[in-house]
């Protein structure tokens, strides 16, 4: 049988789970770095497009703020009545009027100046105030190099500039435009000049409206070279920074980041939670699946009935306990247990009682056997302890004596009463030098001599056992073998009637002549085929030729010995009847022999028995008396026909004693009750002589003749008219 260890939840599993954990967290992490890292790139992303739209927009309302400046003096200067004004000598009014007096509060322009050819200032105004600045103090050089520009315009072209320059007021949207008809002629022919020059500054106030305009945020003005991480260069017509236009990032990104941020490390911590949840799930219904496993195991391991262990529980904890000696060097004892008599129990009161009983015997054993012993049932009424220890020996024959003494007791079923005995067979192992298998078998092995040995005892096991276990089933195949071959003989022994010493009757007795060995004593083959089941068929079998051979003998009666275990055979008296009638016998002449035995131990069926080979006409003869326990009550009991005493009995009258008056006491009182008795053994004139005193109506013996073939037995009848005695066969 194979037994596999069974290992407990081990380390790894729980470093199993810790790795799954640990796995967890480092996707969740990793997840995590992921999804922020990519938002980190969106976010630098949005803020870099919104950073360059920042720059893209500054630059624009730098240009458009230079365009509409440009704009407002082509309109100022492309004008039929500015060319009419400009150039007359009392166009001043209209000048102050129209340039001047606009540049106060207005969206367009805040310094108005008008030169000639010349480049002297007619009219300056700034914020609605006239001033008393030259060109140069005011503009610096900026404003030159556009009105040079203009100046050298080719005819044709639109006669304007315009640029940033720095006036002494800050930086300003700056144009400079020829005063003409809208027609691009001028009106005087004299080839003077006049110019309108137009600035506007970058005034806080003007970069505050900007930036509100073009959402930007922290717009301002500061001077060239300032630190600005983001500006836009305000640049004059010969390339020289004049200022720059700051602002602060809006980092879009980043604010939209720090929104979603908690939300998505939300999400993540979720999933991550859920995930533990599966995982903590997952791990206990694993736990759960392990645990029931675990109680299979356990159930699989265990007796149904007792809760002991059962057979593949034994061998488990037995090889554990063999190994643990092999290491300590101790011994293991296994004591295996078989109740005598269980059977019986169970036949007479039943299942459910025999179950009772099991589980009775199962709570005194625990309660006996010591806390670390191991206690299994191997099935049926088998239980087996094993001990282990270096006393296991001598701790194992205190418990052997133990158990026979719980036994010895009677064993109560509820309201009735068992007398059960047991059989023990022990076997050791030192060190492990034997494995569980065989220990059980060496323990079953010496058990089952101590059944033989007449049971109610323990033996420890010895080497002879096997040879005599392999003899007994080598015995028992070559005596199956024979019944089934009819290698089976039947002798007769003749039995005389004590006063005229005439043959009456004869007693078939088995005979077998086993090939390779020669005759084999009854007393062996038959307890044989009693133990292996074979004696029904070898009961059957002799009754069979003894009635063969009485039909040549009409007048003498025949005797033919019965096995209890053939009395347990419900169809036995059917069977005896239907080879009676087969060999046309009358039931009367035959007489079955038993042993007190049966009757003994099972006096309810045997009484059925008897009752039913009565009816069909047989009569029953008690054997054997004296050689056991049988009493005479048995006789009266069961109706005997007749009694046979014991050879045994007319042996001990030789030895004197009080042997005589016990057998003339125990003749007479079964006469009293009308039975008849045959003694047997009888060998000498003398024991004839005391057995016909005392009673007995018929003899048997080596005196009168020894057991003889069937032919022998019709020459002896032949020559009845002669006394008998000197028909003795040798
Ligand atoms: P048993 O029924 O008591 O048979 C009488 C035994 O005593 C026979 O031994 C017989 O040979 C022996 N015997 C007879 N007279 C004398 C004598 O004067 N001195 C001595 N020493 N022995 C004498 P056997 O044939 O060896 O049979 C032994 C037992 O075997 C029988 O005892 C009987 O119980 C059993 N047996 C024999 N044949 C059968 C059978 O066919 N069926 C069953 N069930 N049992 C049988
Ligand atoms: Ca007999
Ligand atoms: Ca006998």
């Amino acid at each position: 049988m194979p037994h596999r260890n069974i290992r407990k939840p081990s380390i790894g599993r729980r470093v199993a789970v810790a790795g799954v954990l640990f796995a967890f967290a480092i996707v969740v992490v990793i997840v995590t770095a992921l999804v922020l890292s990519a938002l980190g790139e969106v976010s630098h992303n949005v803020n870099a497009l919104d950073d360059q739209r920042s720059l893209e927009t500054t630059t624009g309302a730098l240009k458009t703020f230079q365009n509409q400046l440009a704009a407002t003096l082509n309109d100022y200067a492309a004008w039929d009545d500015a060319a009419d004004h400009a150039y007359s000598p009392d166009g001043s009014e209209w000048l102050i009027n129209n340039y001047g007096d606009m540049t106060v509060n207005s969206e367009l322009f805040d310094t108005a100046v008008l030169i000639d050819s010349e480049r002297h200032i007619l009219l300056a105004y700034h914020n609605g105030s006239p001033v008393n600045w030259t060109l140069t103090d005011y503009f610096g050089d900026g404003l030159a190099d556009m009105i040079a520009r203009v100046e050298g315009m080719s005819v044709g072209a639109v006669p304007e500039a315009s640029g940033f320059v720095k006036t002494r007021d800050g930086i300003a949207a700056t144009g400079v435009a020829l005063v003409r008809n809208k027609n691009g002629l001028l009106s005087s022919a004299d080839g003077e000049r006049r110019y309108l020059i137009f600035a506007r500054h970058l005034t806080p106030e003007k970069v505050d409206g900007l930036a509100q305009t073009y959402v930007l945020n922290g717009l301002s003005l500061l001077p060239a070279d300032s630190p600005a991480a983001f500006f836009v260069n305000i640049v004059n017509p010969r390339g020289t920074v004049l200022g720059m236009l700051t602002w602060h990032s809006q980092m879009p990104g980043d604010v939209s980041l720090r929104d979603v941020k908690p939300r998505i490390l939300t999400a993540v911590g979720l999933i991550g939670l859920f995930l533990l949840a599966l995982l903590i799930i997952g791990t206990a219904a694993l736990r759960k699946l392990k645990a029931d496993e675990a109680l299979a195991r356990h159930e699989l391991l265990q007796d149904r009935l007792t809760g002991l262990h059962n057979r593949p529980g034994l061998f488990l904890g037995l090889n554990e306990r063999l190994e643990q000696s092999q290491g300590d060097d101790s011994y293991v004892n296994l004591i295996y247990l078989d109740l005598d008599g269980f059977k019986e129990v169970n036949d007479s009161f039943g299942h459910g009682a025999g179950d009772l009983l099991i589980k009775g015997v199962a709570a005194a054993l625990k309660v006996m056997v010591p806390k670390n012993a191991l206690l299994a049932r191997l099935g049926g009424d088998e239980f087996a302890i094993a001990l282990k220890g270096n006393d296991a020996r001598i701790a194992g024959r205190k418990l052997c004596e133990d158990l026979l003494a719980l036994f010895s007791e009677p064993f109560m079923i509820g309201e009735r009463v068992a007398a059960i005995g047991c059989s023990i067979g022990t076997a050791v192992s030192k060190a492990g030098d034997i494995d569980g298998e065989e220990l059980l078998r060496r323990a079953d092995m010496a058990m089952y001599e101590a059944k033989e040995n007449g049971r109610g005892r323990f033996m420890a096991y010895e080497p002879y056992m096997d040879t005599r276990r392999e003899e007994k089933n080598q015995l028992e195949a070559d005596l199956k073998y024979a019944i089934e071959h009819d290698e089976i003989s039947v002798v007769f022994q003749p039995v005389v009637n004590t006063l005229t010493r005439r043959i009456s009757g004869v007693e078939a007795l088995a005979r077998w002549n086993r090939a390779g060995y020669g005759p084999v004593s009854p007393d062996v083959f038959i307890a044989a085929a009693e133990s292996s089941g074979l004696i029904d068929q070898l009961g059957l079998a002799v009754l069979q030729k003894a009635c063969h051979a009485a039909t040549e003998w009409p007048h003498v009666k025949l005797a033919v010995n019965v096995s209890p275990v053939q009395f347990r055979n419900p169809f036995f008296a059917a069977q005896v009847l239907s080879i009676l009638e087969e060999h046309d016998i009358p039931p009367a002449r035959v007489m079955l022999e038993m042993t007190e035995g049966y009757f003994i131990h099972h006096p309810e069926r045997a009484g059925t028995a008897i009752e039913k080979l009565k009816q069909i006409g047989v009569s029953i003869a008690l054997d054997d008396f004296g050689s056991g326990f049988a009493s005479i009550g048995y006789l009266r009991r069961f109706g005997f026909n007749r009694m046979k005493i014991d050879k045994s009995l007319v042996v001990a009258l030789d030895e004197g004693g009080r042997s005589l008056e016990m057998l003339t006491a125990t003749v007479a009182l079964a006469r009293s009750l009308g039975i008849p008795v045959t003694a047997e053994g009888i060998e000498t004139e003398d024991q004839a002589a005391i057995l016909q005193l005392c009673g007995c109506d018929e003899l048997q013996g080596y005196l009168f003749a020894k057991p003889m073939p069937a032919d022998q037995v019709t020459t002896m009848l032949a020559q009845q008219e002669t006394p008998v005695r000197q028909l003795k066969v040798s």
